[in-house]
């Protein structure tokens, strides 16, 4: 009786930890098979095991008695590693012998590949977590050029971190495990704070300017408060509008309601907001009437077409001029060469970033480059 509870109480924890879409069988004895379709990416197997094996993990009271179990699981995909669901059964029948072999409370992959990815992965999130301890992270900034009065409008901040063997990594090579394993939130918040005390360093040394930083959507909550940074902003002496959020798309789709209530909140404190990467999701024109966006950033890839061939061209023109009729600013970026900027400018794009002006730099840098040798000027 007692295993009979142990294994209906295992079946609905694991229904617990997967999608409707997953599907849990229990094949015999104390072995369940899962499948999980429509994963990202083979990989993201791995963080549902390690869902898994927590909530085993997790005592179970069976009437009188406490017991505790612990889960072997084996992971194969489909159809990297076989075509047919019986030489599927048992290449995750084998990974899991695997993981009983290493010592159980663990999971293994069917290949030798996905092992290593799974084992690089590790090494990484036990790295970042580490950066993130030792502040091993550093803003770069690049400069943004007001086309309406040939100025430096300001500045995006690009997060970089100073890896102690590999040097200099690129946010797309730890953002997306940040995302994934909520690591997010506390590099987000490092962001913000180091980019005010920048802010309020070149005020101090007489730059009054403008800062935009990046926020993705795993790291919006029911719960932000935009009140507290505009506070923040103000005790340290800072206009809340030198400071931009830029979002993405993705951040809208989910939970429509407060996202909106808390966008509002952002922007009655002053703060601005942006919408980047314009063109590449849903592009949906209703976002771009109810949210308060001040500026709309077009994406670099319609950019980059500009002068290959002219098919973007009457796009960007539609989306400049559309963005313009609903009262925003509107922001290309990516802009490489002479010929991009001629067409922007004739067709009164507002704001404009890219290597033709300068790459993202370290703040010191920077400051030497845009502040005292106006670098980007001799582009115009
Ligand atoms: P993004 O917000 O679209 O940032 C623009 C990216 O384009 C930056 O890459 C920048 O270096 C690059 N770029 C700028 N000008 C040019 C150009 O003329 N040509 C080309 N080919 N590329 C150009 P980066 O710095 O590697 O950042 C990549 C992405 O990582 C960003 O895309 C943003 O989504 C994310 N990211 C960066 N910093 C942060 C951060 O602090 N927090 C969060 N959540 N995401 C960040
Ligand atoms: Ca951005
Ligand atoms: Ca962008």
């Amino acid at each position: 009786r007692a295993g009979d509870l142990l294994l209906k109480e295992t079946a609905q924890r694991l229904a617990s930890v997967l999608r409707d879409s997953d599907t849990v069988s229990r094949f015999g004895g104390d072995e369940f098979t899962i499948i999980l379709t429509d994963l990202e990416q083979d990989i993201d197997s791995e963080l549902i095991a390690e869902k898994i094996l927590a909530t085993l993990s997790e005592p179970y009271q069976l009437d009188e008695q406490q017991v505790f179990v612990s889960a072997s699981i084996g992971i194969t995909a489909y159809p990297d590693d076989a075509d047919n669901a019986e030489a599927h059964y048992q290449n995750a029948d084998s990974a899991m012998y695997a993981a009983k072999e290493a010592g159980r409370n663990q999971f293994s992959f069917f290949t030798q590949k996905m092992q290593k990815q799974a084992k690089k992965r590790l090494i990484l999130l036990n790295e970042l977590r580490e950066a993130i301890d030792k502040q091993q992270f550093e803003l770069y900034y690049q400069p943004v050029i007001d086309l309406t009065n040939n100025t430096l409008n300001g500045a995006e901040a690009l997060i970089r971190w100073n890896h102690p063997e590999k040097g200099l990594v690129c946010p797309d090579k730890f953002i997306p495990l940040a995302e994934e394993t909520g690591l997010i939130s506390l590099i987000g918040q490092w962001v913000v704070n180091d980019a005010l005390e920048q802010i309020k360093k070149w005020q101090d040394a007489g730059y009054e300017f403008h800062v935009s930083i990046n926020k993705s959507s795993k790291q919006f909550h029911s719960d932000d408060c935009a009140f507290d940074l505009g506070k923040q902003m103000k005790v340290m002496g800072i206009d809340p509008s030198r400071l931009s959020i830029e979002i993405t798309e993705t951040v809208l789709m989910e939970h429509q309601d407060w996202i909106l209530t808390m966008l509002d909140n952002y922007s009655e404190a002053g703060i601005k907001l942006s919408l980047d990467d314009f063109g590449t999701g849903f592009s949906s024109l209703s976002y771009l009437r109810k949210f308060p966006f001040d500026v709309l950033k077009i994406d670099r890839c319609f950019v980059m077409d500009l002068t290959e061939d002219n098919n973007e061209a009457p796009l960007v023109e539609a989306i400049i001029s559309m963005g313009h009729k609903l009262g925003l600013r509107v922001a290309a970026e990516g802009v490489e060469t002479q010929q991009q900027l001629d067409f922007l400018r004739h067709n009164d794009c507002d704001l404009v970033q890219g290597y033709f002006f300068g790459c993202p730099v370290s703040a010191a840098e920077f400051e030497q480059r845009f502040f005292v040798n106006h670098e980007w000027m001799s582009h115009d």
